[in-house]
């Protein structure tokens, strides 16, 4: 497509007016744009870092998808959210044209003796955020014994456990990479290395720009992660390991080749300076005390990001009333859920493209139909956001 900046406008103008345009081309951005193509429409992307997705929030993640885990500080809007994207990523991960690593072998939360109060508190925040349905065979309490013949590697480590076996993760890189190919696949116009601070010109605008949205989200807000990923060949966890912890609750991503991601710290502050040596020395200690092969393993990366964060936690899709959609606070919970929320947003602006949500009334309507209404605002109805 032929593309030229009008400097007056402050905005890239295309020289053929597509029918979407997304900013931001981190997960969720990815997500949407790929879909709208799929359906056939113009889409055009602007991502200010590289095709890998090295600026994003969701290359340092240790995507996780693990909604039943996550109830200890979610609640039942993230669970179900992310029970229903659980379901949808392998047939998602079916349509790219690149391989992704994806595993749906459970969660294994395990927790050193002198740290068994921490069990019972997990146990009652779970039950009481999470459906109890969830529960019938997807938390299954572990003896020693079966912690050991669970993880053999952990071996007689740990007296109790609990695997949550319906749980899953990915390997978050792969996912950026594949879909850059599926965007291309699907001759999305994409830009990178492309920062936009005014929005394009497009029937219809999705601001998906994580933390960088925050100029037109002024309550959005970081909260630090920090992991290290490390290459520990012999060690052959076969699933992500949490470990409960009063100060340092931590766990451990295995992904293919022997890498493992170990995380993530959690601290307010939009502060995306390297690791410090305290949080190094926790995660690495953390890591270590669960198995002692990560001592001779090989630290390949320390990482921090910050997660993009709303003051109630939640993830939200907010229509201004006119061609812009804004899709942000995904918060720690991008992988998770970011198939059910960039579906609903996808649905959302091909409504406005069509012009059956033209007005607050038709938003209603829009809003009292879809699946996932608690997501769904319209600018003038939420100052707070
Ligand atoms: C340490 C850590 C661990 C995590 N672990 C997990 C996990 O285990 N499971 C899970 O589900 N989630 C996890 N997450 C959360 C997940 O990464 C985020 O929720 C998710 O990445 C948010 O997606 P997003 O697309 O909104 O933002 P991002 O992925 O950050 O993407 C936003 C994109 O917008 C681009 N952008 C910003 N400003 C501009 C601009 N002006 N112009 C153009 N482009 C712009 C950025 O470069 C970026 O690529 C973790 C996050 C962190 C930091």
């Amino acid at each position: 497509m032929n593309t030229f900046v009008d400097r007056s406008a402050g905005a890239p103008r295309t020289a053929h007016r597509p029918d979407f345009a997304v900013v931001g081309g981190g997960l969720c951005g990815r997500l949407v744009a790929w879909q709208l193509a799929g359906a056939g429409h113009r889409v055009v992307l602007y991502e200010r870092g590289d095709a890998a997705g090295t600026q994003s929030a969701a290359w340092v993640a240790a995507a996780m998808l693990a909604p039943l885990a996550e109830a200890a500080s979610a609640e039942l809007l993230i669970t179900e959210l992310g029970v229903a994207s659980l379901e949808r990523w392998p047939s998602l991960i079916a349509q790219l044209p690149e391989p992704v690593f994806f595993q749906r072998n459970g969660t294994l939360v395990v927790w050193h003796a002198g740290d068994r109060a921490e069990a019972p508190l997990f146990e009652r925040r779970l039950r009481a955020n999470a459906p109890a349905a969830l529960f019938d065979d997807g938390f299954v309490k572990l003896s020693g014994a079966q912690v050991a013949a669970a993880e053999p590697s952990l071996g007689s480590r740990f007296a109790q456990g609990w695997l949550l076996p319906h749980e899953g993760q990915l390997d978050n890189r792969q996912v950026l990479s594949a879909l850059a190919a599926g965007l291309a696949a699907r001759g999305v116009d994409t830009h990178w290395n492309t920062p936009l601070d005014t929005m394009p010109d497009a029937r219809v605008v999705i601001d998906c720009r994580g933390l960088g949205g925050k100029p037109a989200w002024p309550a959005l807000r970081g909260i630090r992660g920090e992991v290290a990923r490390v290459h520990a060949p012999g060690i052959g966890l076969t699933r992500p390991v949490r470990l409960l912890h009063p100060r340092y609750p931590l766990y451990i991503a295995p992904k293919e080749h022997d890498l493992y991601v170990i995380g993530a710290t959690e601290v307010e502050g939009e502060d995306m300076s390297p690791v410090t040596v305290r949080s190094a020395l926790e995660l690495l200690s953390a890591a270590f005390a669960v198995h002692p092969g990560f001592g001779e393993a090989r630290i390949l990366e320390l990482n921090a990001h910050c997660r993009p964060t709303l003051p109630d936690h939640r993830p939200a899709i907010v229509w201004d009333g006119a061609r812009t959609l804004r899709v942000n606070g995904l918060y720690r919970h991008g992988f998770m859920i970011a198939p059910e929320v960039a579906d609903t947003a996808a649905q959302l602006a091909e409504a406005l493209l069509a012009r059956d949500v033209s007005a607050s009334d038709s938003f209603d309507d829009f809003r009292r139909q879809a699946r996932w209404a608690d997501l769904l605002h319209s600018e003038h109805a939420v100052p707070a956001l």
